[in-house]
């Protein structure tokens, strides 16, 4: 592994500050780090790069910076600091109780070491998984280069919506879970603080193939805050992988729902695994809006076929995700 230079910041704004002094660096050449679990050991111990794509020089760690740490909880919502561990999220008795499907979706991640080092900004703001992308011999367009090997190579787990250009599938689980609760993410940056929703942080290869989400190269994410659900709310996380053991989702549901009278009345539905972003199953909740929810779940959960372009390996994705909607919306129903 190359050298680097690591300066632990103490405030939020000294981590502004060191973004600043290096800000006519290249894109990419300055992250900040959380547990470094991707960062450091997959993209810069496997070589991860191209041209769009350089090897960082300098990294700010932002787990020295006390206030990002941890969850408040409010009577409303939580804010989450960005470098709390997924373990404190898993452990935390408040998140059990006010926001299970968050703490769910966490417990579903990597393994009990990745998550106690691993952090919930890290997490939602890790590079994607494509396996040509994560293969030093492969230039492709998210490195900077002018081709996507998933297009003619083995796509078995890419995209089955919204692929264009490039097909990776977001990784993130918690990302998945904090969409479906309408969170928002808080963001630090040299040109002053700004507040994004999840609906649109997470940013699609026609946008810009390079990146995933709204964050700019001086910016980076201080908290994410999330609304509790509704009293009375059903809801449910279910996560699909090819192995028993740790593993990314093949697909993965989170929802959240209010009931009266055995129909839907609100509630948000996202998808891990299927899209270059957390996905919002919009095509399901307005199928499902006002109707009755065990005669409906079926038919509207097939809607996702509408939206869905499987590529040549993955068309069983599409069956997989149609059938894991219905699944977790009976089993909420049911069950909690
Ligand atoms: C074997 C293995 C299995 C895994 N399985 C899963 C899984 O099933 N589900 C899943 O969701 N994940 C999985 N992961 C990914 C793992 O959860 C992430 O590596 C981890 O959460 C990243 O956290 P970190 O703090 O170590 O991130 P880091 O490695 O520190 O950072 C990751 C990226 O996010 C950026 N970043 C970090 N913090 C911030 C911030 N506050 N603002 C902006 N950008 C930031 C960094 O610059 C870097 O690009 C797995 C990883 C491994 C190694
Ligand atoms: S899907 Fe994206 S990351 Fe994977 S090879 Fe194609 S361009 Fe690269």
């Amino acid at each position: 592994m190359r050298g680097f230079e690591l300066y632990d910041a103490g405030t939020v704004q000294e981590a502004v500050a060191l973004l600043r002094k290096f800000a006519d660096r290249p894109p990419g050449a300055v992250k900040v780090v959380g547990g470094g679990s991707d960062l450091v050991g997959g993209i810069m111990k496997d070589w991860v790069a191209g041209k769009g794509m350089p090897i960082p020089e300098v990294l700010i760690d932002i787990t020295t910076i006390k206030e990002l740490s941890g969850i408040r909880m409010a009577a409303d919502g939580a804010t989450i600091g960005a470098a709390t561990t997924l373990t404190e999220i898993v452990d935390s008795k408040d998140m059990n109780e006010k926001l299970p499907l968050l703490a769910k979706s966490a417990e579903s991640i990597a393994s009990p070491l990745i998550r106690n080092f691993g952090t919930v900004g890290g997490n939602i703001n890790q590079r994607p998984r494509c396996w040509f992308f994560r293969g030093e011999d492969f230039n492709c367009y998210k490195k900077g280069g002018d081709f996507c090997y998933a297009v003619t190579g083995d796509n078995r787990y890419h995209a089955i919506i919204g692929g264009e250009l490039c097909y990776i599938v977001h990784p993130s689980d918690t990302a998945t879970a904090l969409l479906a609760l309408n969170a928002k993410a808080k963001i630090a940056g040299v040109a002053g603080d700004r507040e994004v929703a999840f609906d649109s942080y997470f940013i699609g290869p026609r946008e810009d193939v390079l990146r995933e989400t709204v964050l700019k190269k001086d910016e980076f994410m201080t908290h994410v805050t999330v609304p509790t659900m509704p009293a009375g709310a059903k809801w449910g996380w279910t996560k699909l992988k090819d192995r028993e053991v740790y593993d990314f989702a093949v697909v993965s549901v989170a929802t959240w729902f209010t009931v009266e009278n055995g129909q839907w009345k609100d509630g948000r539905i996202a998808l891990g695994g299927v899209a270059p972003v957390p996905y919002r199953a919009k095509v399901v909740e307005d199928a499902l809006k006002g109707k009755d929810i065990k005669a409906t779940a079926k038919q509207a959960s097939a809607a996702i076929r509408t939206v869905s372009r499987p590529m040549s390996m993955n068309a069983f994705k599409v069956d997989l995700a149609a059938g894991l909607i219905e699944r977790t919306i009976l089993e909420a129903l049911g069950g909690k």
